[in-house]
């Protein structure tokens, strides 16, 4: 399946939360998920299975860190990270008997370019390359960049998806607060923009807050994008509850909002932190309707 034709559809289903699922897994808080893609692969599989049987029509490769920079205390390279990575997601995908494509995902580096930080746009350039191309010659159908904060990294990664991405559809979706800023304070309708410039296919907000802040931005949203829009909220707004974070918002409360974006012409509908298979079949459901 050409990914072209994932955007001739009203609505496409991605996964929900990975990090967290492996967490529940037994992932400890500190380590790299990624590194579970070759040291507990089943467990990586599983979740990507579960998402499969939800519904998902987009599975998202265990590959956010799989960046140098995220990876000191790892000893296997980025490349081999998402290699490992795509390779479970097309194991997953086989076994379910499903169709459904595969996402390259990336996160953040971790660190601020200059002048915040002291990354320069070419060391950053050449650390998103390494993990692009891997995932482009393992058979990742879409690059989708997720969880940004800055946006000059954000557009070095697009630019970097694509140089180095073999011509594969690049999505990117930024976190936002509930007023519509990222952390480095530009209102969405300039990051819209500036995303859209850079040559984003679909463009978006993943993390951050959960599904009901995102009803009150879509107008401002779509009012500013001309590219599909992709939602990933987070199960609702983090709580801190006995030392640990927790999302609340359940599958129902959560697919409810969902509806709403769904309705509003949002073209990509997902989840992240907190959000599980049981909230996905929901979406799914919505969706495909
Ligand atoms: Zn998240």
């Amino acid at each position: 399946m050409h990914f072209s034709e994932a955007f001739s559809k009203k609505h496409i289903v991605f996964d929900g939360g990975l990090g967290t699922m492996l967490l529940a897994a037994g992932l400890k808080a500190g380590m790299s998920p990624d590194s579970w893609n070759i040291t507990n692969p089943d467990a990586v599989r599983a979740v990507h299975a579960a998402y499969l049987a939800a519904g998902a029509d987009v599975i998202t490769a265990n590959t956010f860190g799989s960046t140098k920079p995220r990876l000191k205390r790892v000893s296997n390279t980025p490349a081999e990270l998402v290699e490992a990575g795509i390779r479970l997601v097309q194991e997953a995908i086989r076994a379910s008997g499903r169709e459904a494509y595969i996402a390259l995902d990336l996160g953040s580096l971790g660190e601020f370019l200059e002048p915040l930080g002291d990354l320069t746009e070419e060391e950053a350039l050449a650390y998103f390359r390494e993990p692009i191309e891997a995932g482009a010659a393992a058979g990742a159908d879409c690059i989708l960049i997720e969880t940004m904060a800055a946006l000059d990294e954000a557009l070095v990664c697009v630019k970097a998806a694509r140089l180095f991405g073999g011509g594969l559809p690049v999505l990117c979706t930024m976190t936002y607060d509930p007023n519509g800023r990222i952390l480095t304070g530009e209102p969405l309708e300039k990051v819209v923009a500036a995303l859209e410039d850079a040559g984003a296919d679909a463009l978006g907000s993943n993390c951050g807050v959960g599904p009901e802040q995102l009803v009150s931005l879509l107008p401002r949203f779509l009012a500013c994008a001309h590219k599909p829009l992709v939602l990933q909220p987070n199960a609702g707004l983090p709580v801190y509850q006995d030392g640990e974070t927790r999302y609340l918002v359940g599958p129902e409360a959560f697919a409810e909002q969902m509806e709403i974006l769904a309705n509003g012409g949002v073209w990509g509908l997902g989840g992240c932190c907190g959000t599980t298979p049981a909230h996905i079949t929901l979406v799914s459901a919505l969706a495909h309707a």
